[in-house]
């Protein structure tokens, strides 16, 4: 519900004040995206859509996990940012273990950012979040309406650190101190790797400050290609298929740098399509 209503007001905001141009063929990017969502939303949230809520009250009820001891009150408040942590975790993981980035490259497919990047994400990678969390939730021991709290704030986040919306630098900057903006965000899905290996946070900044692998936009910082600079438009059936790629880590790593390089030089140009989005907030 809640996040049905973020995604309502972000919506508006997007189409009435983007941050950086819109890209074509919005219809068919959102099809594709929601659909690649969607099926993973049916088969990981609807159908076993109660396992981290079972998870809480299975935990909560025998006394089992490091907050169990705790008011439910005071476990609650104390879930979310360390549940934030584990999600902040799972997705540095995916960036440094081949056979998770195999799943989680579906979402830096996408070569423009806006509110349908949000439900970019492999169904399997929704599967492993999932197990994920409720490992994380059995282990807090913490009572179901943490768990409700943390799940409405991370969709929520979610969705606003992927929408295409304009942001006064000042209050961009002063919102960063805690959560994770659509300008930091934007820097991890830059085609470049050295971007993509910061700002993991998906609702709280803090998490990459502490762990440096925080970066903020400079202020002389221009247009930043978003993607993996492959070129690529993935249909559903091959966004679906892609974790079957071999193509290892590194490999890719190398073959997107080489070809960022190429379109960094001199006289060239990005290929065609929608793939820039300006940073131009000061630090
Ligand atoms: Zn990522």
């Amino acid at each position: 519900m809640i996040s049905l209503v973020v995604l309502s007001l972000l919506s508006v905001w997007e189409a009435l004040a983007p941050d950086h141009r819109r890209p074509t063929g919005v219809l068919r990017r959102w099809t594709r995206n929601v659909a690649v969502g969607g099926i993973g939303i049916l088969f990981t949230h609807a159908i076993p859509g109660a396992t981290l809520l079972a998870a809480s009250a299975w935990g909560r009820s025998r006394g089992i996990g490091l907050l169990s001891g705790l008011p439910s009150p005071w476990a609650a408040v104390l879930m979310v940012p360390v549940l934030d942590l584990a999600v902040w975790a799972q997705h540095r993981a995916s960036h440094s273990w081949p056979w998770l980035w195999r799943l989680h490259r579906v979402h830096h497919g996408d070569r423009a950012l806006d509110l349908s990047t949000a439900f970019r994400f492999h169904p399997m990678e929704l599967g492993v979040s999932l197990v994920w969390k409720a490992f994380a939730v059995l282990l807090l021991g913490g009572p179901t309406i943490g768990v409700l709290v943390f799940e409405a704030l991370l969709q929520a986040g979610n969705l606003f650190e992927h929408a295409n919306i304009r942001l006064p630098a000042s209050v961009d900057q002063i919102l960063r101190w805690v959560l994770v903006t659509p300008r930091i965000h934007a820097i991890h899905h830059s085609v470049h790797v050295h971007d993509q290996r910061s700002n993991y946070g998906f609702f709280l900044s803090a998490w990459d400050r502490m762990f440096c692998t925080y970066r903020a936009p400079s202020a002389d910082e221009g247009p930043l290609a978003i993607g993996l600079g492959d070129n690529q438009e993935h249909s559903l059936l091959a966004m679906l298929l892609q974790p079957l790629d071999p193509q290892p880590l590194e490999r890719t790593r190398s073959l997107t740098d080489a070809r960022v390089s190429r379109f960094s030089s001199p006289g060239t140009s990005l290929p065609e399509g929608p793939r820039t989005v300006t940073a131009r907030a000061p630090l």
